[in-house]
């Protein structure tokens, strides 16, 4: 593994464990502590967003019944939950500042343990995202760095360094995505790719030493 993929996946790893020591994971670290979460709703309130970077994100999840509804009235792929997630980051950058456009990058989906479970885009109209080309939308993955402490500073590098360690793979569903959207305008989810961090690093070519 390159020596910065490798810095990445050292530091999810690490965000993971110091969490898990304090009785946290990277889900109940973002949701309220007292909240019961609900479908549809963005935690943390306000959404996150560092102004200096640009970087932006939230965490949802949907409804499993209402997917499977629209699933059946529709035969596009919808933004479903897959049956091992319990909710997803949705990644963004404003390369202009808080009032600017903004763009997606790539849904972040964990399972309950907020273990990486899929890596997916969407398309425009699902996160009312601003036009930029395939090529625009790569370009922006290296301001995705989120240097905050809410919700919580180790939720944010954790999810930093997710978005770096898969910049290559994320690149190439920002454009296989963004081809599928132009054929097929009804797809919510444009592309995925279901991925463990274990996975990530166990099949990774070794470093040269
Ligand atoms: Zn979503």
């Amino acid at each position: 593994m390159a020596v910065d993929l490798l810095r990445y996946a050292q530091e999810a790893a690490y965000c993971e464990r110091i969490l898990a020591k304090s009785g946290l994971t990277v889900v109940t670290a973002t949701l309220a502590q007292s909240a019961t979460p609900t479908h549809w709703t963005h935690y943390p309130e306000g959404d996150v967003y560092d102004f200096e970077s640009g970087a932006h994100w939230y965490y949802h999840s949907h409804a499993p019944l209402e997917a499977a509804q629209r699933e059946a009235s529709d035969a596009a792929q919808s933004e479903e939950p897959e049956p091992s997630e319990h909710g997803h980051f949705h990644c963004f950058v404003r390369p202009d500042g808080k009032g600017g456009p903004v763009h997606h990058l790539i849904a972040v989906s964990v399972d309950s343990m907020g273990r990486l479970t899929r890596l997916f885009t969407v398309a425009r109209h699902v996160v009312d995202d601003a036009d930029i080309s395939a090529e625009g939308r790569v370009a922006l993955l290296e301001r995705f760095d989120v240097q905050l402490d809410y919700p919580n500073y180790l939720v944010n590098r954790w999810l930093t360094a997710v978005v770096g360690l898969y910049q290559d793979e994320i690149a190439a569903l920002i454009r296989e995505g963004a081809e599928r959207a132009v054929r097929d305008p009804k797809l919510d989810v444009t592309a995925q790719l279901e991925t463990t961090l274990a996975q990530k690093v166990s099949r990774a070519p070794r470093a040269e030493c």
